[in-house]
């Protein structure tokens, strides 16, 4: 039998998910590949982007970031090229275009730029001192930032914009957190839980406004304060922006691929041009987006195999991921449905002594979604039950009390 030629890979973007799918290629022996080559538009090789809260928090070094050793990519023939992001795709070419006009072919090209924070659509968000919280040049920038100024403004009061918040609380500036919804965390947490959450973090010196909404930020050519929608004015140094995440799929979209929000891809990754797949957070399945690092790394192992020409079929399957705010000191654990519907049940528990509460939905005796406050660590065994689809009719009284009470009943 002839030895398969190798083909050349180029992967678009290397944050965490294009890493994951380099780790399993290179894990697949004979995976066909030669070279790969990586366009970063980083100045530094992916890095865990998840720990970039821990470093603005002061709780991680910067440099406990990274993912592999630069020996990595030499031992696995894979060539990195940093701070130079693709501009163009030239799919009749093959071939890709970086801002300083560098060309690179491909046989098959992998689109991996993951996302940006969502604009406001306000006056003044184009103002120095307005910024998003996505890689570390923005968080080397915010701690220089809280080291010569003392108030910032976060606007956006899920995970992200809570952990920024915290960060900068903690780097010693007055922080102002605003939030549209009624309560903090609404997507996860009903109102009792928000409330809960609201003051612990109102105890350590934040102030929060929810039922808010920016409408202007004002300054000259620094942003000097955010007004908001009954005309206050909150003064400030700083905005961060952490209202949602927009796909980066400006390069497919311009390149004539089939896009929606993101970029469309099947459940084997693959685009409307064979030669040319996607995943992570500049990719979508049907109507569904990602969010979180999980689904990524599920995808990339599907890529692998898809890559490798795998005769399995392996397929992308979104399952409940569970996550969790990474705020030393308050606890929170969530997976599954967040909101109740029609069909849903929806089971809370609160224990004010301890401050701790619960919050479960179930559907016909199953499991849906749980969000634990306080106490999280049962929370990857209620995952489990979510994903497995569990009867939990035996243990059903004894759910809010965590894994050893449900399992001794059931
Ligand atoms: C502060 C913070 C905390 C988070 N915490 C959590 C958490 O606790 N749990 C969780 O599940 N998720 C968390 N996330 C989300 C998680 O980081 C993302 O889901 C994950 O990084 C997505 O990976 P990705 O590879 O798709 O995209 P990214 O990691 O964003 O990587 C995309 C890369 O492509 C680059 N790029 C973009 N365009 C181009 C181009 N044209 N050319 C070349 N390169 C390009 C980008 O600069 C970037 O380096 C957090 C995110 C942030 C910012």
């Amino acid at each position: 039998m002839t030895p398969r030629q190798p083909q050349k890979l180029v992967i678009c973007g290397h944050g965490m998910v294009a890493q994951r799918l380099l780790e399993q290629l290179a894990d697949l022996p004979d995976h066909g590949f030669d070279p790969i080559v990586v366009l970063s538009g980083e100045p530094a090789p992916a890095y865990n982007r998840i720990l970039l809260s821990s470093v603005l928090a002061g709780e991680a070094p910067a440099d406990s970031l990274a993912l592999q050793s630069a020996d990595w990519f030499e031992r696995h023939r894979i060539r990195c090229r940093q701070g130079d992001p693709v501009v163009g795709i030239d799919r009749q070419r093959r071939q890709v275009v970086t801002a300083s006009g560098h060309e690179e072919s491909y046989d098959r090209l992998v689109l991996a730029t993951g996302s940006r924070p969502a604009s406001l659509g306000l006056p003044g968000e184009d103002l120095s001192g307005v910024m998003g919280f996505r890689d570390l040049r923005d968080t080397e920038r915010l701690i220089r930032i809280s080291q010569r100024n003392r108030r910032a403004v976060v606007i956006g009061g899920g995970f992200l914009g809570l952990e920024a918040a915290e960060g900068l609380r903690r780097r010693g500036m007055a922080v102002t957190l605003l939030h549209r919804a009624s309560h903090l965390l609404n997507r996860q947490l009903d109102a009792v839980g928000g409330e809960l959450l609201a003051r612990a973090l109102t105890e350590r010196g934040l102030t929060i406004r929810t039922a808010t909404k920016p409408v202007a930020l004002l300054g000259n050519r620094r942003v000097r304060a955010v007004q908001l929608d009954d005309d206050t004015l909150v003064s400030t140094d700083l905005v961060v922006v952490a209202a949602g995440i927009t796909p980066n799929a400006e390069l497919a979209r311009d390149a004539g691929l089939a896009c929606g929000r993101a970029i469309r891809v099947d459940d084997r990754l693959r685009t409307s041009d064979p030669a040319i797949f996607a995943l992570g957070e500049c990719c979508q399945i049907g109507e569904h987006t990602f969010g979180l690092v999980e689904p990524g790394y599920q995808q990339a192992d599907v890529l692998a195999r898809v890559l490798t020409g795998d005769h399995h079929q392996h397929r992308f399957q979104a399952t409940q991921v569970a996550t969790g705010l990474k705020i030393s000191g308050i606890p929170i654990f969530s997976c599954g449905q967040t909101e109740a519907d029609g069909d849903t049940e929806s089971l809370v528990w609160q224990d004010h002594d301890s401050n701790r509460y619960c919050r479960f939905l179930i559907r016909n005796n199953r499991l849906t979604g749980a969000v634990l406050f306080g106490e999280t660590r049962d929370g990857p065994w209620y995952a489990e039950r979510i994903r497995q689809g569990d009867d939990i009719a035996a243990f059903r009284a004894n759910l809010a009390f965590g894994r050893a009470y449900c399992e001794a009943a059931a």
